[in-house]
């Protein structure tokens, strides 16, 4: 009776407490719990036919870092310079051609917590591709990032963010989140800047009405209620953005692969459950309610499970995801083109459309080969 009732809240989209969060993580039934979800994302997107789905290129800046997470096999040390990138702006032309041949209109830009690469870094690398390629939008660095690049050079993060913004910034991914507990940060990321800089970074950002999006990688060290607990650090962080101002746009949530990590090294091993993920976005559907988008990430689950998730909360597919280097060096090696995620959102009972952003429809022109 109780879970019927926590099911009717959900549905009426009321903010659920934290014991009801926890209940639909641990032990509400799966069935049931796909199913309200889904009927909850039927009543928030325009049109309930449609799963949306993006052309962008992620271009690492650089793989330098100093934030040593036990998790990622892309970063090297400063001292590793065999190794060692920073991504030159021919290098970058290159990328961007490719992409607009594609279709894409979008860079996801992220790199490492590079020890000497400062503002005036960034603020010339944006501005620099912004006067080239004034079309394509910068989606890029991340909390950690800007945390980052704002103490090494002696800035706040909302002065850091305000002259990003003025150099090309567009939106702010919401990489480096992980699960949002200090505990748990220390475990598998021990020089990463902290929760609370990730969460006043997005309070900023909020605050300047600039777009972002928020994530959650799971299935490492964390318990059920520190996933229960991120979610409600989401939704309370949301709840605090001014009204009429962007936000989250979206929510992504995505299982850690642990191939060849040092995780995997102290016996952390990721164990894949489609029926796990698909629980997850339901329950983040439930939780989130003040979220508007929920995307499958097609990208470290897989095809079919992504398409499961699309019947249980999940609104969006994400991008094809030209170049991806971070989670593929830790064994996800899923692939889509632009007719490949299509066909996986018709296959799956829905009409594909092709967004930007922020969620505007654009029109699809099929590619050059
Ligand atoms: S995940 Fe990002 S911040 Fe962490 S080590 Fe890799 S590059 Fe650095």
């Amino acid at each position: 009776m109780r879970g019927e009732e926590i099911f009717a809240k959900a549905r009426d989209r009321v903010t659920l407490s934290r014991d009801e969060a926890c209940w639909l993580m641990r032990e509400a039934p799966l069935e049931r719990l796909a199913a309200v979800a889904d009927e909850v994302r039927r009543a928030v997107v325009d049109d309930q036919k449609v799963v949306t789905w993006q052309i962008d290129r992620n271009v690492n800046i650089t793989n330098v870092c100093i934030s040593g997470c036990k998790f990622c096999n892309f970063h090297c040390k400063p001292h590793q310079t065999e190794r060692a990138f920073i991504t030159t702006i021919d290098e970058y032309r290159q990328k961007i051609e490719r992409m607009l041949e594609l279709g894409g209109d979008q860079l996801l830009l992220q790199g490492g917590l590079h020890p000497k690469l400062e503002i005036e870094f960034y603020e010339e690398l944006f501005s620099t591709l912004k006067s080239l390629y004034p079309q394509v939008r910068l989606h890029a660095l991340g909390a950690p990032e800007v945390a980052h690049i704002a103490k090494i050079s002696g800035l706040s993060a909302r002065v850091a963010l305000e002259r990003l913004v003025a150099a090309g910034l567009d939106s702010l991914p919401g990489a480096g989140a992980e699960i949002l507990d200090e505990g748990v940060r220390k475990a598998i990321s021990p020089a990463k800047p902290s929760v609370k800089e990730w969460v006043d970074v997005m309070h900023e950002a909020h605050l300047m009405n600039l777009p972002t999006s928020a994530t959650m990688m799971y299935g490492h060290v964390e318990s059920i209620e520190q996933r229960v607990d991120h979610l409600l650090t989401i939704r309370d962080l949301q709840a605090r953005c001014p009204e009429g101002n962007w936000g989250f746009i979206a929510f992504i949530p995505w299982i850690f692969r642990s191939s060849g990590t040092r995780l995997e090294q102290e016996g952390v091993v990721s164990q894949f459950s489609p029926l796990e993920y698909v629980r997850i976005i339901a329950v983040s559907r439930l939780i989130l309610n003040n979220i508007r988008n929920i995307q499958a990430s097609w990208l470290t689950v897989g095809k079919a499970t992504a398409q499961l998730a699309l019947h249980s909360g999940a609104n969006d597919m994400g991008s094809i995801m030209i170049e991806e280097n971070v989670v593929s060096s830790a064994g996800a090696h899923n692939q889509f083109d632009a007719e490949g995620i299509q066909k996986a959102i018709r296959d799956a009972g829905f009409e594909p459309r092709l967004r930007d952003q922020l969620y505007r429809p654009r029109e699809y022109v099929a590619a050059v080969k």
